[in-house]
């Protein structure tokens, strides 16, 4: 590991030139993907679509095929739900509480929210049921027609990927409509907020978005949902006999949590009006040269959307996203370059897929995903969002590291650049199920996804954690931030090569026989 290290510091001075060009040609499509002119790129938006047309003409002049008959855009059909007034009260006996929105509690919106409700209330400790770990959360508790509450995150004495899968929203609300609910309230785990609440409430009444195809909407039956400030979460519990002290205790202590019926029904009203609207995907290819090989297909993937324009801060309510994730389509299209530029061939095809609707839920690559436009079959997704060259590349922290033949891949490739992989370091965020990828992952697909690694303890943590703290899904993620250009070369250079690589190997990426995401592509056969 030391001598990698040392000569990546040769290497690196040789080259350092270099890799500050190719990371300025980088920098100069986050530039104009994240200006104030493109406004934040949000769905339907004209920014987005400005975003959109620049995004083809880049892939045009690379060399790529237009991936979808003869064009380069894939619609995607989209329902916008704008809230137009909203009130949320708990009932105790004669007594009615209005509870202060955005102030206390996040209500979510969607074509499915009920216009009027109550409902009663149970606390389901981490609300999670997973039949593998025989853990039921929701097990002699009265579910049925109530709103399930509960605190996020999951014990550790569970495997982490068996977690992820089946704490997100989407999967926590199929156990609870299963057994009856009507509802979800999600108190977040302080410990492990990315976003302060206060920050949260700036974005919260944005108009939000499913996908018009009903066959993936992910919301059905779902009457109410919502965030609810931990700070306040004893306004919820009061008189339950269990205070939200009690709960963390439980919690950080790694014991298990309680189980209650709460001392409150929940009254909700709300008016919401729905429209549609169009957007697309951007697809582009790279043909392989092998006959019996050139219909398979390495996905090079990241999201052109972001969230658009919100309630200003000092003056700027622009949400501009230059990490999340201009700075990935702009390796997208700077990976295309240098294979058009090293007239690098390759058995297998390489597609380059632009999504939009990341930010609503990873909405443009499950569409992408079950309509996909190439013919074939998809064997791998090596996606790209919000990759975070904030400080030089030491190391490459990889999701999915240890699922499937793809982290052997990049653990060839990495070594070889000098880089030293890492597995996830906070597999309670489950960031492997958090983006784009994840779309591929539950149709079998094995894929990756990535950030500039660090070791705990040093200058590199804290740069990372203060990202997220002030930046991330803010108006700050904007060009003005400090980014190490050299560094997001050099992972551009390692995407492209790991690409090259998986689209030449002998054999197609395959999941490892223990990978608990093996199961999809048993599903898929
Ligand atoms: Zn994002």
């Amino acid at each position: 590991m030391r001598i990698a290290a040392a000569c990546l510091l040769v290497a690196g001075a040789a080259l350092a030139a270099d890799w500050n060009a190719a990371g300025k040609a980088w920098w100069k499509h986050v530039e104009y993907l994240a200006s104030d002119k493109l406004e934040g790129r949000n769905v339907g938006s004209q920014g987005y679509e400005q975003a959109a047309a620049y995004v083809a003409a880049q892939f045009e002049s690379a060399g790529l095929k237009p991936g979808v008959g003869a064009t380069y855009f894939q619609p995607v059909q989209f329902t916008e739900t704008t809230l137009n007034s909203l009130g949320v009260a708990l009932v105790r006996g004669a007594n009615n509480f209005e509870i202060p929105v955005p102030g206390e509690v996040h209500p979510g919106f969607s074509p499915d929210s009920a216009d009027q409700m109550e409902a009663p209330l149970v606390f389901a400790g981490y609300g999670l049921v997973i039949p593998e770990a025989q853990h039921d959360d929701l097990k002699d508790l009265p579910v049925k027609g109530a709103v399930v509450v509960y605190l996020t995150g999951g014990p550790d004495k569970i495997d982490g990927n068996l977690r992820s899968h089946y704490s997100s929203t989407e999967e926590r609300w199929k156990a609870f409509r299963e057994a009856g609910a009507v509802g979800m309230i999600a108190i977040a785990d302080p410990r492990s907020m990315e976003i302060p609440w206060a920050r949260q409430s700036l974005a919260w009444g944005m108009p939000r978005m499913s996908l018009a195809d009903p066959a993936l909407t992910s919301t059905r039956g779902l009457k109410f949902s919502a965030a609810w400030d931990p700070d306040k979460a004893n306004d919820l519990l009061a008189g339950s006999g269990h205070g939200f002290e009690e709960i963390l205790d439980a919690a950080g202590g790694q014991r298990d949590l309680p189980h209650f019926k709460l001392n409150a029904t929940i009254r909700t009203k709300l008016s919401t009006s729905n429209k549609t609207v169009q957007s697309k995907n951007i697809v582009g290819w790279r043909p392989g040269d092998e006959a019996t090989l050139t219909h398979e297909y390495v996905v090079v993937s990241a999201h052109l959307d972001h969230l658009g324009v919100g309630k200003p801060v000092n003056g700027d309510g622009i949400y501009n996203g230059a990490m999340d994730d201009a700075s990935g389509i702009a390796s997208l299209i700077e990976i295309a370059r240098a294979l058009q530029k090293g007239k690098a061939a390759s058995k297998r095809s390489i597609l380059f897929l632009g999504v939009t609707g990341e930010e609503k839920g990873e909405l443009g690559s499950a569409y992408f995903a079950a309509h996909q436009t190439v013919g074939g079959r998809i064997i791998a997704d090596i996606n790209m969002d919000m990759f975070l060259p904030l400080f030089p590349l030491k190391w490459l922290e990889v999701q999915g590291l240890n699922e499937s033949t793809l982290g052997d891949d990049v653990r060839a490739v990495a070594q070889a650049a000098g880089v030293e992989v890492q597995a996830d370091k906070e597999p309670n965020r489950n960031r492997f199920i958090r983006s784009d990828q994840y779309s591929f992952i539950k149709r079998g697909v094995p894929a990756l996804a990535f950030k500039f690694g660090y070791v705990p303890g040093g200058t590199e943590e804290k740069i990372f954690k203060s990202w997220y703290t002030n930046r991330y899904h803010g108006v700050t993620d904007d060009v003005k931030q400090p980014v190490d250009l050299a560094g997001a070369a050099q992972f551009n250079e390692i995407l492209k090569t790991l690409a090259l690589r998986v689209a030449n190997a002998e054999q197609a990426p395959s999941w490892k026989s223990s990978s608990f995401f093996r199961r999809f592509a048993k599903q898929a056969e």
